[in-house]
C-alpha cells in the first residue's frame, strides 16, 4: 500500500466538469487577468476568514513582499520572526531591504516563544511575523498585546493556516495584515502559484492592489513602485471552486490527527500541542522523535510518503549565512529539525490508510 501526500483529483470532487468547461470558455473567451473570478474569489475568501479586504496574488512570498511594502517596512528596518520557519518568510524580510530579527521556539508549541518575542524587540524593530507553523496558530492575542504595547506592525504568515482559529477568530483575521500562499500543498491549493493578503484595512488593501499592478491608480498612472504580482484567473476559478469544502476538509484533518495522536499513544513520541479555544488547521502532522531519520526510512519502505520539514533551521541556512547568528543560538529550533518528521494526512484517508500509518511506526518501535 501506498500512503501519498497529496491526491489532487479527489479535491475537485466528483463531477469536476463544469469547472472545467468554464476554464474551457475562459481560456477561449481571452478572460485572464483580473476577471469578475478574480473579484468573486477575493470576496469569498474575505468572508471565510472574517475580515473586509481580500487582494489575490501571485505567491503567498509576494503576500509576504507587498504586505511588508505596505506597512512601510524597508532598508535598515527590523522584521521579527520564528527562527524554525520556513524560507520565504525571511527571504520576503530581506527582499525588501530589511534585517530579519529571529525568535526561538517553545518546545511546545513548535512555534515562536512568545517570551523570547518580547525580549528580541529593538529600536529598529518595526514589524513582527508571527507563523501559523504546519496549521497550528500562534497565541495572537498575547502577541498582539506585546506588538502595540511596543507599536509594532503585526504580519501573519498564515501560508499554512487556511481556517485555523483561536477564540473564534481566524488565523490571517488578528494582525494587520494576514498572508496567504495556495500553493498545490497548501490546505487550500490552486493549480499553480497563488497566494492572497487579507487586512481590515482600507489603506493597506489599496497600496497592495496598485503594488501588484505595477504599481498603477487607473490605466498608466503609476503612482507607486510596484511589480506584477495578481491572482491569475484560471487560479481564482479553481480557488472558488474549492473553497465551499474547507471547513470539512479542515475537520476531517483534526480527526485524523485526533486518530493518529490516540493511535501513537505510549510510543516515545511527541506531538504539538494544542491549547483551549483553539481549533488546528493539520496542514502538517508532525511527530518528534528521537532517531528520525531512521524511522523515516522504515516508513518510506513501507510506503508511507512522511517527509521532513524543515531540515535546517534559518541561521543554518546558506542563504542566510551572513546574518549575525552562530549555531546554537535557538536551540529549540535546531533540536526541531532534527527530530521532527511529517506524516502524511489527508482529508480523503478512511480507516485503512490510518492504519497503515500507524501499524507501520508501531512495527518500528
Ligand atoms: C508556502 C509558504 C510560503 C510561501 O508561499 P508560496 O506561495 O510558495 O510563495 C510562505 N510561508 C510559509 C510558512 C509557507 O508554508
Amino acid at each position: 500500500m501506498k500512503i501519498d501526500r497529496y491526491n489532487y483529483p479527489q479535491q475537485f470532487g466528483e463531477d469536476p466538469e463544469p469547472l472545467f468547461s468554464d476554464i474551457r470558455s475562459m481560456i477561449l473567451g481571452g478572460e485572464y487577468i483580473l476577471t469578475r473570478h478574480v473579484a468573486e474569489f477575493e470576496r469569498a475568501f474575505a468572508d471565510y476568514i472574517g475580515v473586509p479586504h481580500a487582494a489575490g496574488l501571485g505567491s503567498g512570498t509576494d503576500a509576504l513582499i507587498l504586505a511588508l511594502m505596505a506597512a512601510g517596512v524597508g532598508p535598515g528596518d527590523g522584521v521579527i520572526t520564528a527562527a524554525n520557519t520556513f524560507y520565504a518568510t525571511v527571504a520576503a524580510i530581506r527582499l525588501v531591504g530589511a534585517v530579519p530579527e529571529l525568535v526561538d521556539a517553545d518546545e511546545d508549541t513548535f512555534l515562536m516563544h512568545p517570551d523570547r518575542l518580547r525580549e528580541t524587540i529593538s529600536t529598529r524593530t518595526r514589524a513582527v511575523i508571527p507563523v501559523h507553523l504546519y496549521g497550528k496558530i500562534n497565541p495572537m492575542d498575547r502577541i498582539m498585546e506585546i506588538a502595540r504595547a511596543c507599536d509594532l506592525v503585526v504580519i501573519e504568515d498564515a501560508a499554512q493556516a487556511h481556517g485555523a482559529s483561536l477564540k473564534g477568530k481566524r488565523a490571517g483575521a488578528w494582525g494587520d495584515i494576514g498572508c496567504f500562499s495556495f500553493h498545490p500543498s497548501k490546505n487550500l491549493a490552486a493549480a499553480g502559484d497563488a497566494g492572497a493578503v487579507v487586512t481590515a484595512s482600507p489603506a493597506y488593501d489599496e497600496e497592495i492592489r496598485i503594488r501588484r499592478g505595477l504599481g498603477q491608480r487607473g490605466q498608466n498612472n503609476h503612482v507607486l513602485l510596484g511589480y506584477n504580482s495578481k491572482l491569475d484567473s484560471i487560479q481564482a476559478r479553481i480557488l472558488l471552486w474549492k473553497l465551499p469544502h474547507l471547513d470539512a476538509w479542515n475537520r476531517r484533518r483534526r480527526e485524523i490527527a485526533a486518530a493518529y495522536r490516540r493511535r501513537l499513544g505510549g510510543l516515545p513520541i511527541e506531538f504539538q500541542s494544542v491549547e483551549p479555544g483553539e481549533e488546528h488547521a493539520y496542514h502538517l502532522f508532525q511527530i518528534r522523535v528521537r532517531e528520525r531519520d531512521r524511522l523515516l526510512a522504515h516508513l518510506q519502505a513501507r510506503g508511507v510518503d512522511a517527509v521532513i520539514r524543515y531540515p535546517q533551521p534559518i541561521h543554518l541556512q546558506p542563504a542566510f549565512a551572513d546574518l549575525p547568528y552562530r549555531k546554537g543560538e535557538f536551540p529549540v529550533a535546531e533540536i526541531l529539525a532534527r527530530e521532527l518528521l511529517c506524516l502524511p494526512l489527508r482529508p480523503d484517508f478512511g480507516e485503512s490508510e490510518i492504519d497503515h500509518v500507524v501499524n507501520a511506526i508501531r512495527e518500528y518501535y
